[in-house]
């Protein structure tokens, strides 16, 4: 996809921290972290969310999302870890091609949870 960020990364196109990757993902850092060590997972192939992507490539891209949370907590020294995926507009998602956020979460770090609803 030649006006796909993630595709230029995965292309060397552009620059990226990349810190892993695997024969069908890539790791890196998210260039505007909610915090820093936050980090996205992506297929190394262009799949616009995760509803368009084949089970086997999203079989290897959790593998490596727990693996990355491993790390992340580790190196960062987490209290937890937020593993978030936005899928088409409505949502926020803003680059159209498939990526999972794994974000380092600090106790009090200001970030809001969503507030629930009710059913009738
Ligand atoms: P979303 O809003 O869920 O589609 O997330 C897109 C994410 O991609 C945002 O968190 C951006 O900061 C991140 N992002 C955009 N461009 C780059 C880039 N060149 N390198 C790394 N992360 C990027
Ligand atoms: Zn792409």
């Amino acid at each position: 996809m030649e006006n796909c960020i993630f595709c230029k990364i995965k292309d060397k196109k552009i620059p990226a921290e990349v810190i892993d990757e695997t024969d069908n993902s890539l790791a890196f850092l998210d260039i505007m972290p909610i915090n820093k060590g936050h980090v996205l997972v992506v297929p190394k192939d262009h799949y616009e969310n995760l509803m368009e992507t084949p089970d086997d490539v999203l079989k290897e891209i959790i593998t490596e999302v727990k693996k990355i949370a491993q790390a992340v907590k580790s190196a960062t020294g987490a209290d937890g870890i937020s593993v978030i995926n936005r899928n088409r507009r409505a949502t926020g998602q803003e680059v159209d091609h498939l990526h999972i956020h794994i974000v380092p979460r600090f106790s009090g770090d200001g970030l809001k949870p969503w507030h629930g609803g009710k059913y009738a």
